[in-house]
Order: C-alpha cells, then structure tokens, then sequence
C-alpha cells in the first residue's frame, strides 16, 4: 500500500490552511491536512467532500475568499498561533473545519484519539481549536426518542426546515421553534389577531361610554411649563357644558405676590374652592379623559377646606381614550412587545405613529379637544376600525 516516496519538499505551515491547488488541468480549493496512518503526505479535503493526497506539482495559493489585512495580507496566516492558521468569523471555512462543540452540535462526531489540531478559530482574545471534520469520528447513534428531539430542536415547526443547529424556542405564549422567516410571519399574524380582537372590545367600549348617562368628557390645556391657572373644559355627551374655566389654587396665588409673569396668567381666573360643588358633581361622574391624569390638580389644596372628604377627579385606566382608540385604530394589539432581531431585547411597548390622533393632538384649546374626543368616540361606535397594520420586526413576549 505504501509505495509512495516520503515527500522532502513537505511544508509543516501548509497545515489547516484553505487554499486553492492549481494543477495542469484543474484548480481545487480547500483545506490541506496532515499526512495519515504511514504516508507521510499531506492531504487537501476539498470543496466537493472528496479527501485526496496533495500533489507536490501542485502550486498552493490562498483562497480567495479569506479575510485580508490592511496591507493585503491573509489573516489566517498572517497570525498565525501555536504555528497553525487562525480563522475568525466571516473566513473560517466551516464545512472541513469545527470546535469540539460545533463537531457534536452540528456534524454529531468528536476528534479521534490524538487527532492533531490543524487551526484554531479566534474568539475576542481566545483561541479554540479547529479539528478537521473529515478525519473527526461520528458519535454513536442517538437512542430512538433523543434522536427524534434532536431534530426536532432543528427543525422550524412551521415550515419544516431542517437547520444545523437547535432554533431558539420562541417567548411565551408559543413555546415553538421557527426559522428566522417564520418567526417573522408568525409574530405578524399574532399581532393582527390580537389587534382584531382590541379593535371589537374598543368599539364595544365606545358604545358603553357614550351611552352611559354618567358619562363627563374633559380636557385641559397644557397653556405653559409651569402649569399655572390651566383652562379646563368638562362636557356631557350631549353637550352639556359643567365647567369651562381657568382655575387658580393657592400655590398659584402665592407665586403670584412675587411673580408679575404669574400675576398675569391669574387674570380672569376661578379660585378652586368656589368650584367644590362643581367638581364634587364632575367627580361623581364617569371622567373619560385623553391621557387620564387631565383633572388631576383640579382638587389641588381642596382637602384643606374639606377634609379627606375631598373630591377625586382621575379618570378610570380603563376610560383613557388615548389607549382606547389607539386599540381601536389598529396602531397597538395592547400587549409587550421586544425586538427579536438584531439584538437588543428591550422592553418595549408599542405607542403608534399617532397619525390617527392628529386632530386631538393639534388641538390648542380645552373646547376642541373636547370636541375631538367625542369625534373619536363616535368614529369607533359607529364606523368600521382600520386594518390593523403589524409592525415587522417585533414579537410578543406574553
Ligand atoms: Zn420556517
């Protein structure tokens, strides 16, 4: 068998390098091995799967697909560590070289006893060996049901693709393993569904409202940084006017004996407490507000004139019409979202482009905003939502 002459010109460095072999006829590419059992030469596995022995005749060039330096120097070489080529992600050629992990995770085979290290694969500012795959030995078989889950961790459950390695399992509620594409897909459907089923609960939500005779619209104008005197505006569903008035409190009378700016603001303003009865009636009421917490300073200071007894004016977290409609126009399915790709994996809730809500949001006074409030309400008792449009890149993540 081994009649071959020991090749003098063999070159220890050649070892582990991807190169392409130009001979008189053909080119090969790939990655030259050591000699096994009694033949002293090299050998190059090559693209197509086949091992076969390097021909001294043969001239040796780098691959061309390696990792260049500045100066054009090919990496792999160029540094090289305990003698042997280094590769690094985006030049190591994958398919006749893996890690031990990657051996048994991928290709389910490990380094024969003695099976030399012919590179290694750069990690930050580590080194892990690189061992050739063809010469590596297959592990023994998988016992019936764990070979089942082993591909079953490699299998995308929606389109069936087999991967080389397991797929992340998706968050809860869809404990699944998808390809990249399907998770995609699948995380989109989620969304419109769950939007579809919002977008019905809201107008059912709108119709309750605007039939509940309990039921107060307000606003109030954000007028300034320092929220002074701010005009308020609370309606009935009918129309019905309760309160269309700057109100003042105490801390603003008190800036104002030092504070001329502040002493202008107050002008043609209503001191809180004269408006107890009114905003005892407001309070009693079902407040529908934009974001909720539009009345809030409303009863500001009133508890001093009247103990814990003093009126609440917040408005329900389930009667902001801000989120409400939001639901209703499809812009938000009301559930957590985080990207999944690239990436960072931020919390992160998904407020809309707002284009539906530009009315309100130009709105300059309490009375328009008011106005468009109402506006909104009846958009959703009456009329058909928007197609809910997903928002590509996102999943849900409860
Ligand atoms: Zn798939």
């Amino acid at each position: 068998m081994n009649d071959e002459t020991p090749d003098p010109a063999f070159d220890e460095s050649l070892i582990g390098r991807y190169v392409e072999a130009v001979s008189a006829r053909r080119t090969r590419s790939g990655v030259i091995l050591p000699p096994a059992g009694r033949s002293t030469r090299p050998r190059l596995a090559q693209d197509t799967g086949q091992v076969v022995p390097l021909d001294p005749d043969w001239t040796i060039g780098d691959h061309p697909s390696l990792l260049r330096g500045r100066s054009g120097e090919v990496l792999s070489t160029a540094r090289r560590y305990g003698g042997r080529p280094t590769y690094r992600y985006g030049d190591l050629p994958a398919q006749h070289l893996a890690t031990r992990t990657t051996l048994r995770t991928e290709h389910r085979r490990r380094p024969r006893p003695g099976q030399l290290i012919i590179a290694w694969y750069r990690l930050y500012r580590d080194w892990a060996p690189l061992y050739a795959i063809a010469d590596a030995a297959p592990l023994p078989a998988l016992p019936e049901k764990r070979a089942a889950a082993w591909s079953a961790s490699r299998t995308c459950s929606r389109c069936g693709e087999q991967r080389a390695r397991p797929l992340p399992l998706s968050p809860d509620p869809d404990p699944e393993r998808y390809c990249t594409p399907c998770r995609q897909t699948t995380a989109q459907e989620r969304w419109i569904e769950a939007s579809r089923a919002a977008q019905a609960d809201m107008a059912a939500w709108a119709r309750d409202v605007l039939a509940d005779p309990r039921t107060v619209l307000a606003a109030s104008e954000d007028n300034h940084i320092d929220w002074i005197s701010p005009g308020y505006r609370v309606e009935t569903v009918d129309g019905q006017v309760l309160l269309d008035t700057h109100v003042r409190t105490t801390t603003d009378d008190r800036a104002a004996t030092y504070r001329p700016d502040v002493r202008n603001q107050l002008e043609g303003s209503v001191y809180v407490g004269d408006l107890l009865e009114t905003i005892r009636q407001i309070s009693a009421r079902r407040i529908v507000t934009w974001y909720g917490g539009e009345l809030d300073r409303l009863p500001q200071g009133l508890w001093k004139l009247v103990g814990d007894d003093f009126p609440r004016t917040h408005t329900a977290p389930e009667d902001r019409l801000s989120e409400r409609y939001r639901l209703w126009t499809g812009e938000s399915p009301n559930v957590r979202y985080e990207w999944w790709y690239p990436a960072p994996k931020l919390p992160w809730t998904w407020t809309g482009t707002g284009e539906h809500e530009r009315g309100y949001k130009t709105a300059q006074t309490a009375k328009a905003r008011v106005h468009w409030m109402r506006e909104y309400l009846t958009r959703m008792a009456e009329h058909d939502p928007p197609e809910p449009t997903a928002r590509s890149g996102s999943v849900q993540t409860r």
